[in-house]
């Protein structure tokens, strides 16, 4: 398992102060002992084994504090020192019953908890084998004995006791680092999921984009999940309907059907959806384009609100009246706007569902599993408790921008848009000499056609007037509202200005041609628009100087009777 540098420093901080205290306690107890039990063993072996550990650890504190490098072998080593001082005490005094033993025990423990799990099960293992082969060894007379006490303890001459004590002391030890190497892994588990929170966290804040967005968290449930593919399938709110597109090929599931994505929605719950019998055709095509057996969906939610389709189950007898049994849900909700609505059926109800306020889904994550495979469902649902925001934040840029850059009457561009887009062709067409062409195109005499039907009609006319003039252009050239009653049209691909004006003559002919409604109250009895065609290069080379030439070719079509079309003369 891996640690974070900052990580391991911390807790290798921590054991060095652990330890100080370990070595003071046996100074304390060792002496505690010898005074109450009158015991007379020699302090000099006790003295020399905690300085050395003493000492050591006064190095490792001032590694610790000058390095950031080799943090892993830093504590490796520790290990090791500390097992051999653990070793020397057992050899010194005799028995598994010196305060030495129980710190040091003590020390395997703190280790355990405080280091990764197999460090823990390095420190039992070696607290285990070192002193029990000094033991041994100094049994079977390899080692020469030198014990603290005057006589040869009791431990060395009684086998079973031995047995029994070494029974007890393994199987305590090993207990202890298994028990203590599963906390550590959970914990370890807990801190890598708060680290990868902080990532995505980190991570989402680099971007506002929804692709960007989605891909990051994709990224990410893949990682939790080890799902080989993800997809995200977008709620679309006009159309209801939950809409998915791979390689061109694109799936819708209304969301008033009833299958395991929308009940997955609906619920706010992820779930596992496998090709058992399916309960929709809609349901079976989307397993279908995902090439799916088996996979995992993980409904986002834009805010935290108490998903509405929580309330349908009835959990008592009071609102039974009300109960659809064969939904078992309940439409008599005191919590919802679906308050004593009671519909017959579940269509109707999803339906009412969706379109309510509270209906905080905004799409769902579909990740690939691999057979038999269980995710973590908990930690990628509690990761896209945080996600759910960015991609609503997200959802929320993209359409402020879009409203920014349209014109709310019309849904063409508006006048800044079509100015930045102009300012963009133009540097474009520079680079790559091309030319282009500029129409403003005027409604004639709308003032009077607002006087004699209302603003609302002039409203409908306008809206009637974009769409032929959108209709009449192909989709790469650019139409924008420029203004009250004014249109503009960008003409890329190479236009020179004959091909410019022939376009806009034949549009011109199309709105005088048009029957438009009550155009008979106009002066000439019909809706007509008078335009100015300017190009660029040859009528300027900045936004300002074509949008000037067109302005003023459209000023001469206006002044010599309108209804027509006049290309700017180019500059003197
Ligand atoms: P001309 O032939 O010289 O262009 O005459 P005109 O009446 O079309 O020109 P004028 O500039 O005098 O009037 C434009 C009118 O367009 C005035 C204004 O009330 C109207 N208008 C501008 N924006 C809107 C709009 O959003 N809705 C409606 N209904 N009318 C608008
Ligand atoms: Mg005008
Ligand atoms: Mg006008």
């Amino acid at each position: 398992m891996m640690m974070n540098r900052y990580d391991l420093k911390q807790r290798l901080t921590w054991l060095v102060k652990l330890r100080w205290g370990g070595i003071l306690g046996v100074l304390v107890v060792t002496h505690v002992v010898r005074e109450l039990a009158v015991m007379s063993f020699s302090l000099i072996p006790v003295y020399a084994i905690l300085g050395a550990a003493s000492l050591c650890n006064f190095i490792y504190s001032w590694r610790l504090k000058s390095s950031n490098e080799n943090l892993e072998r830093l504590a490796l080593v520790q290990i090791a020192i500390d097992q051999l001082i653990l070793a020397f005490a057992v050899y010194f005094s005799g028995g598994c019953d010196s305060p030495f033993i129980y710190f040091f025990i003590f020390h395997v423990v703190i280790s355990g908890i405080i280091l990764p799990g197999q460090y823990a099960f390095a420190f039992a293992g070696s607290a285990v084998l070192l002193p029990a082969v000094v033991l041994w060894l100094k049994h079977i007379g390899v080692l020469p004995h030198y014990g603290i006490f005057k006589n040869e303890p009791m431990l060395f001459t009684n086998m079973e006791v031995i047995a029994s004590y070494g029974i007890a002391f393994v199987s305590t030890v090993l207990l202890t680092a298994y028990f203590v190497t599963y906390l550590s892994k959970r914990l370890h588990e807990r801190n890598e999921e708060v680290l990868r929170l902080y990532t995505l966290s980190e991570r989402l804040r680099s971007s506002i984009r929804l692709n960007e967005v989605i891909t990051i968290i994709e990224d990410e449930l893949r990682g939790i999940t080890g799902a080989s593919s993800s997809f995200y399938m977008a709620i679309n709110k006009e159309r209801r309907v939950l809409s998915l597109t791979i390689d061109g090929q694109e799936r819708h599931i209304p969301l008033i059907d009833k299958n395991s994505f929308t009940d997955a929605l609906l619920r706010g719950v992820p779930a596992i959806i496998d090709r058992r019998p399916v309960s929709s055709d809609y349901e079976l095509n989307v397993l279908d384009l995902l090439k799916t057996k088996r996979c995992m969906v993980l409904p986002v939610m834009a805010a935290s609100i108490q998903p509405c389709y929580e309330y349908f189950h009835c959990s008592d007898n009071q609102c039974a009246a009300y109960k659809n049994n064969k939904e078992g849900r309940c439409w008599q909700l005191a919590e919802t706007h679906c308050k004593g609505i009671i519909l017959a059926n579940y269509i109707d109800k999803l339906a009412l569902c969706v379109s309510c306020e509270l209906f905080t889904p905004i799409g769902l994550f579909i990740l690939n599993l691999p057979q038999e495979y269980l995710p973590n469902m908990d930690a990628s649902m509690r990761l896209l408790g945080a996600a759910g925001l960015a991609v609503s934040n997200a959802l929320l840029y993209e359409k402020t921008m879009q409203l920014s850059k349209t014109d709310g009457l019309t849904g063409l561009k508006n006048h800044r848009e079509f100015k930045e887009s102009l300012r963009s062709e133009i540097l474009r067409s520079k680079r790559f000499k091309r030319s282009g062409g500029l129409l403003l195109i005027d409604i004639d005499h709308f003032k009077n056609y607002n006087d004699a039907n209302g603003h609302p009609q002039g409203d409908i006319l306008l809206k009637k007037v974009a769409e032929l003039i959108k209709d009449n252009f192909k989709d790469t050239d650019i139409v924008a509202r420029y203004g009250g009653e004014e249109f503009a049209v960008l003409l890329l691909e190479s236009v020179d200005k004959d091909q410019a004006v022939l376009v806009a003559e034949r549009l011109k002919s199309m709105v005088d041609w048009y029957k438009f409604p009550r155009e008979q109250t106009q002066p000439n009895g019909k809706i007509t628009v008078s335009i100015g065609v300017s190009c660029f290069p040859d009528d300027g080379t900045t936004p300002e100087e074509i949008l000037q030439a067109a302005d003023e070719a459209l000023y001469r079509a206006k002044k010599e009777g309108r209804n027509r079309v006049v290309a700017a003369a180019p500059p003197a």
